[in-house]
Formats: structure tokens, C-alpha cells, sequence
């Protein structure tokens, strides 16, 4: 680590006390750093950034490369948890690919960042995922099976996501995604966003089937099997060799 670097974390760490941030409060929202290490990785060397904040009370970590601290144009992912794909490697998601795919980018990079957000199964929780998952398994599809686990406000993960951004002092992102609403949706937490950078996976054997689905289904994410996959992240799958084009009705 560079001794500016250094510097600034001990800056920031002073600067992010804040009083009145104390239990949930809608209305007003306190996103902090609390924490930041080093964390060498298959992928690169990073740091690790873990935040409070007094919204959904999960511990939120942004993955650092390089230096990003009121830095322009910063490459940004936004990955939210999912214990079964990330760290299992199910395959009901693409999830652990994208997230891999995410993280060797930006290792490869001379800045940037992975916003890792706690909101497991698009912020319906493991329980609830699993549900969904038990539901699907006895034939019923994703719709009706949403409809059994309610509705995620997106709009409350935007927020401190943004917060975030703002409390590392990014002044401004590229954001590797394929959903141009996630954009529009930072942008409307003050994040400013001055381009997208297509996520696009490298096709390998786990996620062919998309490509192979894909091209047999019309854009629908069911397996061989004729079952549905729940579309955890909120951006639309797009593997090396796909026409993002293809993609666009799914979003
Ligand atoms: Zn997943």
C-alpha cells in the first residue's frame, strides 16, 4: 500500500464519525466506512472497504483496486450476494461468474471498484431464495414463485450503494454493466456515471447453456431440464459470443 494511501484511510476513518446516525432512519441516510485492509486475491491485489450504514443494517464491502479515492471515471460493479452461486457455485444463477468475471477485470486494472452488497436473492434473503428455489423444483415458475416472496425495493440498495461511491469520493464511474436503468438509477442518487462498460462473461462450460438456451428459447433463462431460473442480479446475462443486442427484451 503507497503511504498516500495510508494517509487517506486515516483521514477518511477520522472524517466518518457522524452523530444522529444512530438505528434506522428512512429518511436520512448514514452510510460509514468502518474498516479497510488489504486483501491479496485469486484475482489481483485489493483492498477491502467495510461500511455501516443505518438502512438495511447489512455489511456492505467494496473490493478496491488501485487508487480510487477522488479519482474520475473509476470502473464500478455492482454485485449483490448470493451465498448459493458465489460461493457454492450453483448453477441455478450466473451469479459466481459474474462476479468472477467482475473481479479479474478490474484486477487487471489499474483502478476500481466491486461494490459487494449483503442483499442475498435480490434482497429477499436466503430463507426466502431457497423457498423460491423448493418452489420452482415442484414445477412452478418464476413469476408464480416471485409472487410468493413479495417485492425487493431496489431502490434502497441504490441508495447506499451510492453512498458508497460518495463516502470513498469517487467523482465519477464507468459502470461495468448490461442494464441501462441500474445507470439512471445512480445517477438519481448523485452518482455521476459517464459510461457503461459492457459486462460480458467468457463463455466456458458452466454458462453455455445460455448461449445454447438462448438460441433454442427466445431469450428465456430455463435449463434443460424446462425449469426457470430466478434472475438474482439485476443485469440480463451476456456471455462472449452472444449479440448484446439479443438481450434487450429481457431488461
Ligand atoms: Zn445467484
Amino acid at each position: 500500500m503507497t503511504t498516500s494511501t495510508h494517509e487517506q484511510i486515516k483521514l477518511m476513518l477520522e472524517e466518518n464519525s457522524c452523530e444522529g446516525c444512530e438505528g434506522i432512519n428512512r429518511n436520512f441516510i448514514c452510510v460509514h466506512i468502518e474498516a479497510i485492509a488489504e486483501l491479496p486475491s485469486r484475482f489481483g491485489d485489493f483492498h477491502i472497504v467495510a461500511f455501516s450504514n443505518n438502512q438495511d443494517g447489512k455489511e456492505h464491502v467494496a473490493i478496491i483496486k488501485g487508487e480510487v479515492f477522488g479519482a474520475e471515471d473509476v470502473p464500478v460493479r455492482l454485485h449483490s450476494e448470493c451465498l448459493t452461486g458465489d460461493v457454492i457455485g450453483s448453477l441455478r444463477c450466473d451469479c459466481r461468474d459474474q462476479l468472477e468475471a467482475a473481479l479479474k477485470k478490474i484486477g487487471g486494472m489499474d483502478k476500481g471498484i466491486v461494490l459487494y452488497l449483503r442483499q442475498e436473492g435480490r434482497g429477499i434473503g436466503l430463507i426466502n431464495k431457497v423457498r423460491a428455489y423448493s418452489l420452482q423444483d415442484q414445477g412452478l415458475d418464476t413469476v408464480e414463485a416471485n409472487l410468493a416472496l413479495g417485492f425487493r425495493d431496489d431502490e434502497r440498495d441504490y441508495a447506499v450503494a451510492a453512498h458508497m461511491l460518495h463516502s470513498l469520493q469517487v467523482q465519477s464511474i464507468r459502470l461495468m454493466t448490461n442494464n441501462p436503468k441500474k445507470i439512471a438509477q445512480l445517477e438519481q442518487y448523485g452518482v455521476k456515471v459517464n459510461e457503461r462498460i459492457p459486462h460480458i462473461l467468457p463463455s466456458n462450460e458452466h454458462n453455455r447453456f445460455y448461449l445454447e438456451t438462448k438460441a433454442a428459447k427466445s431469450g428465456h433463462m430455463i435449463d434443460f431440464r424446462g425449469k426457470q431460473h430466478l434472475e438474482e442480479q439485476s443485469d440480463m446475462t451476456i456471455v462472449e459470443g452472444m449479440e448484446e443486442i439479443m438481450m434487450k427484451d429481457k431488461g
